[in-house]
């Protein structure tokens, strides 16, 4: 019935061999958890190489082939596009879900009754973990540096965290807008530009947009304060005739005519841009030399083929209008802000348009010793605007280093006293695979796993609910007590993924897999049969 070469696992078979695969996913990254875990070398086939302690970066770069084991890479990307943090512990969460749900069906209990035990499980911890939040003022700046250097903790660039932190908050809260009581703030309206060279120190956040473009022609201002700013979206030049249209000129008259007719085009379009007042001009598209040359003759400063998206940070940033034709452009069309100018940052010239007033965009501008080190750098950046953003948008935080999961474990493991059976059995397995956090925060942090955990759990009992992992000190602690808050929209978001990546794989029960195609060559082979003949028409 199937076709010649392809395989086949059924039932437990299935199911076990899905678990495998994801567990050795989740495993991989378990030592990357939290401030004291490790960071990975990947190396790709190219031989690039990337250092990161980031789940879904590592996960990316590992290049998984099993098709359980891709879930759970997939758990990692949408816990970053979601929340931009927590893909660690989402994946990790999802492994041990895994694990413990082997162990069950080793029991003999089916993959259906752990699937919905997990389901009626996981709707109780996101139950209790909304319960457990502490709400927070979205303004209140301090405790957004403290989420922000969390996220920041177990990164290359720790020990600038608190310097990262406020930039970060800075950024964040300078993007936000209200809107009614809640606020709204996207950090793609916060540019993060890397640039080798320098130190991490050097970083700085810009009030307004940074663009990788130099000045475009040398006669021109290399600095222009209280900019006036033209955004033009047409080039600057005069369309030329097509190839082959024919040009009746007869006379060296006629050529200089035209010649001069061209030129006159040209200097009405550097005339109506000077005589909105603007003193920049910053072009989507090309601008002819000779436009170049007439502007730097009036003294304006110009950059030309920004990209869109710079464009519309621009707009946000200086509050200009883009236009699409000079034709009628006024002074209230023109963006303001305190300095434009270039400058040399590392080998390149790059325009920075900054000290604008308010700015609904603003730019960060990476520099650090190495490419990887600017690399990781903008990666933990990420994850710290993400998490002041996340808690911006929904103004409610747990405690870190695990403690919440105990909680929310210890919560799940009393509700599941009600209950009875093999459904119970799985309810109390969900409760117990929430423990792998602080167990491996643990770990990583050198101390006895299972001692820290039977002494978290029972402060637990005696209601101190944010007792966790403190794996820089190496203690069981008040994990509220030493600032260590994350936002609750990451933990949400982490217990919602992996327990849907779990209950996803344990419901598979059937593979069935086509050989590997011939064609592109890659020598991974089928590994189940060597019959691999004549399958290539179709
Ligand atoms: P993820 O990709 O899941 O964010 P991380 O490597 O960033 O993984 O580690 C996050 C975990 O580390 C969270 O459980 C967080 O509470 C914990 N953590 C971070 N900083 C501290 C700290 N100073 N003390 C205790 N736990 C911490
Ligand atoms: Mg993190």
């Amino acid at each position: 019935m199937l076709k010649e070469g392809t395989s086949r696992a059924e039932g437990r078979d299935a199911i076990h061999a899905n678990i495998t695969a994801a567990l050795v996913v989740a495993e991989s990254i378990r030592s990357s958890l939290g401030p004291k875990g490790m960071d990975k070398m990947l190396v790709d086939g190219f031989g690039d190489v990337t250092i990161s302690n980031d789940g879904a970066t590592i996960l990316d770069e590992m290049e998984v082939q099993h098709p359980a084991a891709k879930m759970l890479v997939e758990v990692a990307k949408t816990q970053d596009d979601e929340v931009g943090d927590g893909t660690t512990t989402a994946v990790v969460l999802s492994g041990e879900l895994l694990t413990k749900a082997q162990a069950l069906i080793d029991k003999d209990v089916q993959s259906t009754v752990i699937v919905d035990g997990y389901q009626i499980a996981s709707e109780k911890a996101l139950e209790y973990i909304r319960k457990l939040a502490i709400k927070v003022n979205p303004n209140d700046k301090g405790m957004l540096k403290k989420v922000a250097k969390v996220a920041l903790a177990s990164k290359l660039l720790a020990e600038h965290k608190e310097f990262i932190a406020e930039m970060a908050v800075g950024a964040v809260m300078q993007v936000a807008e209200k809107s009614g009581t809640v606020f709204k703030a996207d950090v793609d309206d916060i540019k993060v530009e890397k640039k080798p060279g320098g130190a991490l120190t050097d970083t700085v956040l810009i009030q307004g947009v940074l663009l990788d473009k130099e000045v475009v022609h040398p006669g021109m201002p290399k600095r222009v304060e209280k900019a006036k700013i033209a955004l033009i979206n047409c080039p600057l030049e005069v369309e030329k005739p097509e190839f082959d249209a024919k040009l009746n000129i007869q006379s060296p008259d006629q050529m200089k005519g035209f010649l001069d007719e061209e030129e006159k085009i040209m200097r009405d379009m550097v005339n109506k841009i000077a005589d909105s007042g603007a003193n920049v001009a910053i072009c989507e598209k090309g601008i002819d030399d000779v436009v170049q040359h007439f502007m730097a003759k009036k003294g304006i400063l110009a950059v030309r083929r920004v990209k869109q998206s710079d464009m519309e940070k621009l707009v946000k940033a200086t509050g200009g209008r883009i236009l699409s034709q000079l034709e009628g452009l006024k002074p209230s069309d023109l963006g303001q802000a305190g300095l434009v100018e270039e400058r040399k940052v590392s080998d390149d010239k790059m325009t920075f348009v900054e000290g604008c007033k308010n700015p609904k965009a603003v730019s960060i501008l990476v520099r650090g010793g190495t490419e990887r080190v600017v690399d990781e750098a903008e990666r933990a950046i990420h994850d710290a605007l993400c998490v002041v953003r996340d808690v911006v948008v929904e103004p409610f935080v747990v405690a870190g280093g695990g403690s919440t999961e105990a909680e929310v474990s210890r919560m799940v493991k009393a509700y599941s006293q009600k209950l009875s059976g093999k459904e119970q059995l799985a309810v109390q397995a969900y409760a117990e695979a929430l423990e792998i956090i602080p167990m491996s925060l643990a770990e990583n942090g050198g101390m006895d796993p299972i001692d820290s955990l039977m002494e978290v759990r029972a402060r637990h009992q005696s209601k101190s609910k944010w007792v966790g992992i403190d794996p820089i000190n190496g203690k069981v602690a008040d994990l509220a007590k030493l600032d260590v808050y994350e936002p609750l929209a990451v933990k949400v978001q982490a217990l919602k993924s992996a327990g849907e990546a779990a209950c996803m794989i344990l419901k598979i029960d059937d593979v069935i897999a086509a050989s590997k195609s011939k064609e592109g060559g890659a020598p991974k082979g089928p590994k189940e049969s060597g019959k691999e003949e004549g399958e290539g028409e179709s």
